[in-house]
């Protein structure tokens, strides 16, 4: 059966249940940019704990780096941004719109949306011209003495500048990685695809440091890794697939890169790119820093330039093929529902505590109870608003995957029901082992139902 999925659906929920919210709405919106509601924080929140978890705290050779967003401009130069971090980009004369001329094929003609642009009589294109992706921006009070500098469009610099830090506190010997979770800014001239492509976005990278003669071997390692933690997060294996770079597609710094692409809406896309960056990093910033970029073993004095693997991964486009996977419909007792089928440990809340008849003292007292019990051990929400039927509803489509509630029976024998959000299978269980019950759940291991 085809996906229920479609864009349209997914930006409606997550706009409708507070996940995102179109950037200076009130304003009429800006292009490209998204803001981040409740539950919006909260699953992004999760999405990178999961990254941390698996790179950093599940390992013992990888450390962690926040680095500035705003670097040095010459960290920009010396890495080649300022030269070739640029789109092509053509300009049409005629409906006086910018379109990146490498995606012409996908692009929608601004006098006639059914064709491209070019493809029309009226499209009047101009030459390709390259763009740079960077915003600009200048430190210091005076226009006159200020200096330009640049919002950083990848972590990746600060990662590589810091080597020499990292590595003598570290005290690692390659192979060793720093990873690093934080802002990008790119001047984006494709309109976005929802939160798939945005001026501002998070990325989670890591540059794995290696004997240039393992490089091989840690990026093949790494595009496993990084597969295997889409998967265990619970998106389908149909829905993914690794496609390597030809030769032309290479970026400036890269000898191989590998993205793995997800099935989204709009056909595959890339969702994060593995590339062996080789010795560029470290060998550009040493010729124009003039500070050794290289590891150095104390004891023997034997030095090498390190290659390095990096998975690069977007916080945004993750959760948003995270939402996309988990978006499902069904019919139950002849009534629709939409449901989001995240994996419990995405999941924004964990529980939910409902009263059966909110006006019944008893119930609700009983209720808040077992809830203020629960939320000292996970994000758990109390709702006591409107019908049983709604308030499930609503839960299902936040992602909720157990919810509990008390009823008449609760005050003849304390117990609760606990409702599983994906099998739907209510069972009754005592309050007193109700949190240790929603908690062993939680941990178990968890796979979608949904079908390939
Ligand atoms: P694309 O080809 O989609 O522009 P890219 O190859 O330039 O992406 P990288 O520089 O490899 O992207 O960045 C690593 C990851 O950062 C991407 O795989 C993606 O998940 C995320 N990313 C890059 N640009 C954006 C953006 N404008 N909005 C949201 N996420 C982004």
């Amino acid at each position: 059966m085809p996906d229920a999925v479609t864009m349209d659906k997914l930006v409606s929920l997550a706009r409708r249940r507070g996940f995102v919210f179109p950037s200076s709405e009130i304003y009429g919106g800006l292009g490209s940019s998204y803001d981040y509601g409740h539950y919006g924080v909260l699953l992004k929140e999760n999405v990178k704990a999961r990254w941390l978890e698996a790179m950093v705290r599940e390992r013992d050779d990888i450390v962690a780096l926040d680095s500035s967003v705003i670097l040095h401009p010459r960290v920009w130069e010396a890495s080649g941004h300022v030269s070739g971090f640029t789109d092509p980009l053509v300009d049409c004369r005629h409906c006086k719109l910018r379109f990146r001329a490498d995606h012409l094929g996908e692009l929608e003609c601004g006098a006639r949306p059914s064709k491209h642009p070019g493809e029309t009589e009226l499209c009047d294109l101009t030459e390709p011209r390259q763009f740079n992706l960077m915003f600009q921006t200048r430190i210091g009070a005076l226009e006159e003495s200020g200096l330009d500098a640049y919002l950083r469009p990848e972590t990746a610099q600060g990662i590589f500048v810091n080597f020499k830090n990292v590595a003598q506190i570290a005290r690692r010997k390659p192979p060793f990685g720093i990873a690093q979770i934080g802002k990008a800014f790119r001047n984006e001239i494709t309109p976005g695809n929802f939160i798939f492509r945005t001026l501002e976005f998070e990325q989670m990278e890591m540059e794995y440091f290696v004997p240039p003669a393992e490089a091989g071997q840690w990026y093949e390692y790494w595009v496993e890794q990084r597969l295997g933690w889409y998967r265990r997060y619970g998106i389908r294996d149909s829905h993914l697939r690794v496609r390597s770079h030809e030769s032309g597609e290479l970026s400036h710094y890269s000898s191989a890169t590998s993205d793995i692409e997800y099935l989204f809406p709009i056909g595959w896309s890339e969702l994060e790119g593995i590339a062996n960056r080789g010795e560029y990093d470290l060998r550009a910033h040493t010729e124009a820093s003039g500070t050794r970029l290289e590891w150095v073993d104390s004891a023997s004095g034997e030095r090498f330039v390190p290659y390095v693997i990096e998975p690069a991964a977007g916080v945004n486009r993750s959760m948003l093929a995270f939402l996309v996977d988990a978006y499902d419909e069904e019919v139950v007792a002849e009534r629709p529902r939409t449901v989001l089928r995240l994996h419990p440990a995405l999941a924004p809340v964990k529980v939910a505590v409902l009263p059966l008849i909110p006006r019944s003292e008893d119930m609700s007292s009983k209720a808040r109870a077992l809830y203020e019990e629960l939320r000292r051990a996970v994000v758990a929400e109390y709702d006591d608003s409107g019908q049983i039927g709604r308030r499930y509803r609503r839960q299902d489509e936040i992602g909720t995957p157990y919810a509990l509630t008390i009823d008449e029976q609760t005050l003849e024998d304390e117990t609760v029901t606990i409702r599983d959000r994906d099998s739907l299978v209510q069972e009754r269980i005592s309050i007193q082992g109700a949190r240790a019950f929603v908690l062993d759940r939680l941990a178990e291991d968890w796979k979608t139902p949904k079908s390939d």
